[in-house]
């Protein structure tokens, strides 16, 4: 099967006022995102994670290198607005900033923008409303106006709004950025499950214990891929994401200096508190143990 979307040796520059001369945003990016899969990007400010989204789902256009979206070539003619509609429909986005994506006073309004712009008829609207509704957990706020909402609960409704666009995939630009954990983790919530219902995610995020729930992490910086793979893969290699001025997940951290201080194997890969507590508890008893025995 045709990946839903595919980068080959994308580039893109800026151009206007703020723009650096010369310096690519993205750089000879190659990579594919499979139908289905749950895959995180990373990388410090300015490494060209955003830009890569808006490629994605054609707010923007490489300057060199091309784009598929299913198999189709999105870039190197000339393009209708009938081929920007296309994608949008199959790549949604959801950016940082709840209170931006909000356009209408009641909820259910603001859900059914999305699909009122794609012309869907107003039955199948209504249905598609209270879907995402469920689906987010905000059904019973329908009525609601969505400026007196927490945080979390706006961007549930912004992500309603997209998943009322019925995409194959979801593109989530640091959109747990702004919000208490309390949010952040009623998000993540609602993106673990849509991915399990079949929903590609690509998840950008500066938490180390959200990308960590990913099928796979790139790592992106200055505009390149720097590093890809299996989260525990990944994270393994401290002092090489070290490097890159990029964080390791706090357990990962953890485990890593006591093991160099030490000479322990405690396996890195390990990234909830309690069985970390319990690995280093229990490599604690056993190294007094060892030396009673002594
Ligand atoms: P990230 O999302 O990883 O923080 P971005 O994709 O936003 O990175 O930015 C990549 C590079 O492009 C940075 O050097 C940034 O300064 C530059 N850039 C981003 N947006 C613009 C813009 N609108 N105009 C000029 N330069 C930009
Ligand atoms: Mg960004």
């Amino acid at each position: 099967m045709e990946p839903l979307i595919k980068f080959e040796n994308v580039c893109y520059t800026y151009t206007g006022n703020d723009a650096e001369p010369g310096m690519f945003a993205v750089h000879d990016l190659s990579l594919e995102i499979k139908e289905g899969e749950f895959v995180a990007i990373l990388g410090h400010n300015g490494s060209g994670k955003s830009t890569t989204a808006k490629l994605m789902n054609m707010i923007l256009a490489p300057n060199s290198g091309d784009i598929y979206v299913e198999g189709n070539k999105i870039t190197g003619r000339e393009l209708t607005d009938e081929d920007v509609f296309e994608v949008r429909k199959k790549i949604g986005m959801v950016f940082q900033n709840p209170d931006n994506q909000i356009v209408a006073t009641i909820v259910e309004e603001d859900v059914a923008f999305g699909p009122e712009n794609l012309g869907v008829p107003s039955q199948e609207i209504r249905k598609r409303v209270d879907e995402a509704l469920d689906i987010v957990g905000m059904r019973e706020y329908a009525r609601h106006a969505p400026h007196k909402l927490s945080g979390g609960q706006k961007q549930r409704v912004a992500i309603a709004g997209v998943i009322a666009m019925k995409p194959k995939c979801i593109i989530f630009d640091e959109s747990t950025a702004m919000l208490d954990p309390m949010g952040r983790k009623e998000v993540m919530n609602t993106i673990r499950r849509l991915n399990k219902e079949g929903m590609t995610v690509i998840l950008i995020t500066h938490y180390m214990n959200e990308a960590v729930l990913a099928d796979r992490v790139i790592v992106m910086k200055s505009g390149e891929i720097y590093e890809q793979g299996d989260p525990k893969d990944v994270f393994c290699n401290v002092e090489r994401l070290w490097e890159a001025g990029l964080e390791v997940p706090q357990t990962t951290e953890l485990i890593f200096k006591l093991n160099k201080k030490f000479g322990w194997e405690i396996p890195l890969g390990v990234y909830d508190f309690d069985t970390c507590a319990r690995l280093v508890t229990e490599k604690i008893k056993e190294v007094r143990g060892e030396n009673v025995g002594n």
